[in-house]
This record gives C-alpha cells, structure tokens and sequence, in this order.
C-alpha cells in the first residue's frame, strides 16, 4: 500500500523514518515521489566542448605517475597528466591518498570534476568506472544527517517492492495523445534514469502530470466560480457610452478598443467579471476604467476604483471628475483625511446611491462602507485582488464585477500560472507619438552632472524626480536620506524649487506636495519610492533613481514609467554601482529596453519565478518536477487540456477519469468550494 507508512519499509526503522519526516516524507507514496532536484551528467565528454568551471567526465590515459602530496595530518593533494582527446589534462584528487595505489601509468581511467580551462585542470576529481549506473545521477534535497545512498536505498527498496502498485491517474487518451510514459515507469526512471532517452521521457510525462493537475484546480475555480458566481447581467444606451469616449482629445488605439470591448461584455454577461487587464505604464488603463465604470453606472450600478496610496487616489480622483465634467456622473473621493463629517456625508451618499463612482484606497471595501448598488470594482496597480477582499464583498451581501489593473507586465507563462482562474486582457500598444524614454546608466558621484542636466531640462520649463536612496531596514533612514537630499540639491540648485515626499508625511502634507509639483510650483521632486505607482505629470521629463540595483526590473520600470507621460523626450538616470552580475545585468537591461514585456521575460529569467512577484506575494506553486519558465509549451497544453476536461461530462462521469477526478476531490480548493 502507498500509504503505508515508510517506516515499514524494510531497512528504514524509527531513525529512518524521523530523517524522512523532515522531507515531508511520511509514507510510501511520499517517498516514491519525493524526486531528484537535479541530475549530474557523467556521460563522457569531449574536451573541446567542455566549458570553464564546468563539471564534467573525462576519459583517458595516464601519462605520468601519481605525484602524492601531504598537508598536515589528513590532507592530500594527488596530481597526474592524463592524455585526453589529443591534450594533457592535469587531474586533481585532494585527499585521496589511496588512489596512488589504484592509479597506473598506460591505464585508461574515468574521471569527473570541475574544469579550468585556463589551466587544463580538473579540480576536485573523484574517479568514476566507466558508465557505472548510467551517466545520469540523481541528486535530492537532504535534510539534517539522512545520506544520500540511504535515501536511494530506500527508494530503490519502494520501488522493488511497490511499483506495480504505482496507479496510472491519466486517462488512456492523454497517455495515446502525447505518447506518455506510465506513471509507474516514469516514476522509475526519474530515479533511476538509465539513460538520456528514457529520463527525458520520464521527465516529460510528470512534468505534464503535475502540470495539468495544478491546472485543473485553476479551471476548477475558475468554472467554478462561472458557474455560481452570478453576477447581474447590466445594459445600458452604447451611444451615451460612445458620446463620452468621443469627447476625448485622442481617439482609442487599437488595443484599447480591444480590451474595452472584452470588459463590457463581461459586464453584460449574466456571469460575473474575474479579470486581469495588463498593460504597460502608460498604455493608458486609466481611460479604460473610466468606461467600464461609465457603462457601470448607466447600467444603474455604483463603482469602485480601489488604488494602493492616498496619493493615487488623489490623482484618480481629479482625472475622473475632469473626464465626467458636465456629464451629470457624481464622483466621490474617500481619504483617510477626510473630516468627520465630510465622511459621515460622503458614506449617506454611497449608501442612498446618490454617489455613481468612488475612489479609496483599498481600505475603501473594508472600512465598514455600505452601497445602494455596488456593480463594478476596479482595482488599479496591485497583483491580486487579495481573496480576503473578495470574502469581504460576499460578506456584504455584495457580488460586483471585479478588475484588477496592473502596470506590471506578466510574461504569458507567468500569467497562466498565476491568474490561470482569471480571464486576461492584455494592453499591447501604446498610444502613437511616445518618444522612447532615454535611459543612462551612472555611477551615484555623477550627480553634480546629472544636477546640470536637470538645471537645463528645468531652464526649458520641464519638471524631475529624484528617488532617494532605498535604505530597506528602515523607512525612518529612507526618510532621512530624502531630507538629506532635498536639502543637499536644493543647496545645489538653490534658482530651482525643490520638493520633499516620503512616507512619514501626513496625507495634507502629501497632497500638497504633489498638487506642487503637479501644477509646476515645484521643478523638482525629492521623494522615496512612494510615487512608484500610476502617478501622472506630464510635463515631468527626468526621472533620476539612487541606487538603481537595489530595484528589480518591475519596480524600475514602474518609477521610469512616471516621465515620458507627454509629448517631450524623457529621460531616466539611474544611478548605481552595483557588484554583483545580476545587479550590472538588471541595470544593463533596462538601458536597452523600454517594453515592459520583454523585461518582465528578462526579470523572469534572471530572477526566477519565485522571486517575480517578490515572496509573499507569489502566490505560486511550488513544482515538484516541472518548472513553469523552461515547461511553458506543457504549461499551455495542460492548460487547454484541464479547461477541457472541467468543462466535459465526461471527466465528471466516465470511470476513465476517475484517478484525475478522485484526484482533484482531495484537494483544498475543491473541499472549500463544496464548504462556501
Ligand atoms: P497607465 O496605463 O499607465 O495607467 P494612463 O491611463 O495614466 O496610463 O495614460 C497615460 C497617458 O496617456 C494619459 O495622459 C492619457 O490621457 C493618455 N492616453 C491614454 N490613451 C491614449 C490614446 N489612445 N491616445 C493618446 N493618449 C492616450
Ligand atoms: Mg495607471
């Protein structure tokens, strides 16, 4: 039985079992899925085209005696020449002092370790028989003082003893349809690989295994929520919609028009709105928010345009009421400084309907507001719409359409994965006459220059930025650095005005300072990163960043994305010194691109999923055996595959489903569902 539990697994015993514990190995099952999380290749291979520092296998002849040296008690160094493809190779063994003994001149021996090219050296040699147990081996994740071969032991024993009772969970026409290896063999192999062959087809059937299963929650919650989600069907008169939009001073570009024709319909559509609209700084989401919360309100409902800062919904608010003036749409804005009774008013109102749109920060929801009517909620510039909100909309009574905006692009594999219950709108155009932002990139001592340049931008009646130096462990040093600063710039540039954000001031203080530098009062704004996001000055053509590699490539973009916001050239000036590769990469990559797709694809790659969306955040899953960047083309296939099947009689009915079924009813989000 596989879920047995492993300490009767013959050799395993308590010790055993308690080592296996801390791997989350508690069963048969467990440990006969509990897979390798890399494979050293100990294939032969050829010396040209083995890399620097690379680890490898050599084969060879030994051409001169071992040489044996002594360090201290217990330390040794062995070197010989061994002639390989044509070369003499240095093989270096440290503490191996038997193998003077085992090691012949004229022999033909195997060895394996990390390759100087500089030096023609392999460093750190252990000898290795000729193609042993297969050139592949496994390596797993270990824990505490468990040993790799007792581990192998044990899987070696499970798998003798409880392969046949392995069950396939894949029905029979997705083995056919992909020519997929059994689960049993692919089980097998990926801890036994015996050869390339059999490992990559062993690899690629769990890899689609744990693909479509994880796909299969998503299209669950996602029919699901289709299913029992009833949103209100809303009609409204098109040619009042069509009137507003024709009152703009640039007409839609073609990928606006795109994706406003996807969220009206999801607005009409009797089912309720679950989508994701990307689209880079500056593509222009706002107006299509606009539109949607337009048709929202014609159709008889309230909207909610939930933002992260104070100071976003400032601007949200004021670029509302200038796009509605004279249209007879009452706009309201919620702030945290709102007066007692300025909210007390602001909530009657929202109550008794007389209020069509409301702008907040994300509080908005939560903050004991009730509505006549909520219909439509939009949230701009966060990653998810937390599931906490959205109980906390059920638990009123309320069941809005939902959007979420965000600036961040997401490369396509990402967004399968981690909004893959969601459907996705995708901004992809700009709007024509953007100037491409220059980006330079500096070291921090060149901010006398970086100074003169704003002096001249400002001279031609243009504004900048300044974003401090990001000092993590403490906002109180964040906002002592941006003091710091503004007073060291405005005594730099003292025919200049200079303004001062950070976090610690109070939201009057805040709106204030941006109304400043909104207006043009200031020319240049000191601040921390709180003007990351969505904050709109056109006339603001310089974006200056302290400490640019302490960014990853999202947020940079972001911060870029405040200028190039009108008709003048922007520019961006970060400022770093960073040490590490990755650090020169990020910086390097950002001066060559201003498309936020190809950097998320770039931030993806240099960084790895787990970190995209920064941790807590990621809400991905973790893969035993697949990774979601380098599988995507199984990601896309799994996931039409599960769209399919949720949707089919079939998988709910025919017994040739039943192991994906039986499957999918233990898992969380099917046990949560059949509770809400
Ligand atoms: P983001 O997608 O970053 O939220 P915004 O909605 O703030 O971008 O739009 C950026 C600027 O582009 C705004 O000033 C907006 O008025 C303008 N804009 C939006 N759509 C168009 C368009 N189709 N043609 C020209 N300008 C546009
Ligand atoms: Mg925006």
């Amino acid at each position: 039985m596989l879920q047995s539990p492993v300490h009767t697994l013959k050799g395993v015993g308590p010790r055993g079992a308690e080592q296996l514990s801390a791997l989350g190995i508690d069963t048969i099952g467990d440990l006969l899925f509990y897979f390798p999380f890399r494979y050293e290749d100990y294939a032969v291979r050829r010396l040209e085209e083995v890399e620097h520092e690379e680890k490898v296998t050599l084969q060879g002849t030994v051409h001169t005696e071992p040489e044996l040296r002594f360090y201290g008690k217990k330390k040794s160094r062995l070197t010989i020449r061994v002639l390989v493809d044509g070369y003499l190779v240095q093989a270096v063994f440290f503490n191996q002092p038997f193998l003077k003994r085992q090691i012949h001149l004229g022999e033909d021996i195997v060895f394996f370790g990390k390759m100087n090219r500089h030096r023609l050296m392999v460093e750190g040699a252990v000898l290795k028989q000729p193609t042993e147990d297969g050139s592949i081996e496994p390596v797993y994740p270990l824990k505490g003082d468990l040993k790799l071969y007792s581990l192998k032991k044990w899987i070696a024993g499970a798998l003798e003893q409880y392969k046949e009772d392995i069950p396939e969970i894949l029905p029979e026409r997705l083995l056919e349809t992909y020519r997929l290896f059994p689960r049993a063999e692919a089980c097998y192999y990926l801890h036994f690989p015996q050869d390339m062959d059999r490992f990559h087809q062993a690899r690629r059937r769990m890899v689609y295994e744990e693909l479509l299963q994880f796909q299969l929650k998503m299209q669950y919650l996602r029919w699901r929520s289709k299913q029992s989600d009833k949103g209100m069907a809303k009609s409204w008169d098109q040619q009042q919609l069509q009137a507003f939009l024709g009152r703009l001073p640039f007409s839609l570009t073609h990928a606006q028009e795109r994706v406003l024709g996807e969220i009206l319909d999801d607005l009409r559509a009797g089912t309720r709105m679950n989508r994701l609209l990307q689209g880079d700084v500056g593509s222009g989401k706002t107006i299509i928010a606009a539109a949607g919360m337009y048709a929202a309100v014609l159709s008889g409902s309230q909207a909610a345009l939930m933002v992260p800062t104070e100071i976003l919904a400032e601007q949200h608010a004021a670029s509302l009421n200038e796009l509605f003036d004279g249209m007879g749409v009452s706009i309201a804005h919620l702030s945290g400084s709102s007066g007692v009774k300025k909210r007390r008013e602001t909530l009657a109102a929202l109550r008794d309907g007389s209020i069509d749109m409301i702008i907040g920060t994300h509080a908005l929801i939560q903050e004991g507001v009730d509505f006549h009517q909520l219909g439509f909620v939009i949230t701009d510039e966060q990653h998810r719409f937390g599931v906490q909100q959205r109980r906390v909309l059920k638990e009123k009574g309320l069941d809005p359409d939902v959007l979420f905006m965000t600036a961040t692009p997401i490369p396509r594999t990402l967004s399968i994965t981690a909004f893959g219950d969601m459907d996705v709108s995708t901004i992809d155009e700009m709007p024509a006459g953007r100037k491409p932002i220059e980006t330079y990139w500096a070291k921090p001592d060149t901010l006398p220059r970086v100074l003169r340049f704003i002096e001249k931008q400002a001279a031609a009646g243009r504004q900048a930025y300044v974003i401090c130096p990001l000092i993590e462990e403490s906002d109180m040093l964040d906002v002592q650095n941006a003091i710091d600063l503004h007073r060291d710039i405005q005594g730099a540039l003292p025919g200049l005005t200079t303004g001062l954000m950070h976090g610690r001031l109070s939201s009057d203080e805040k709106e204030t300072a941006m109304q400043a530098f909104a207006s043009g009062d200031t020319d240049i704004l000191v601040s921390t990163t709180v003007v990351e996001v969505g904050v709109n000055v056109p006339n603001a053509t310089v974006m200056v960043i302290y400490d640019a590699n302490r960014f990853g490539l999202a947020q940079l973009h972001q911060l870029r994305g405040r200028v190039g916001r009108g008709s003048d050239q922007s520019y961006c000036i970060l400022l770093a010194d960073p040490k590490s590769d990755s650090g020169k990469e990020r910086m390097a990559v950002m001066t060559e691109t201003n498309d936020g797709f190809e950097l998320s694809q770039r931030d993806l790659e240099l960084r790895g999923p787990g970190d995209f969306f920064g941790h807590k955040q990621s809400g991905l899953p973790v893969m035993k055996v697949a990774d979601i960047v380098e599988d995507y083309r199984t990601l896309e296939a799994a996931r039409k595959d599960a769209a399919a099947l949720i949707a089919s009689d079939a998988f709910w009915n025919d017994p040739a489903y039943e192991g994906l079924r039986t499957w999918l009813q233990q898992q969380d989000v099917f046990q949560q569902a059949a509770m809400d």
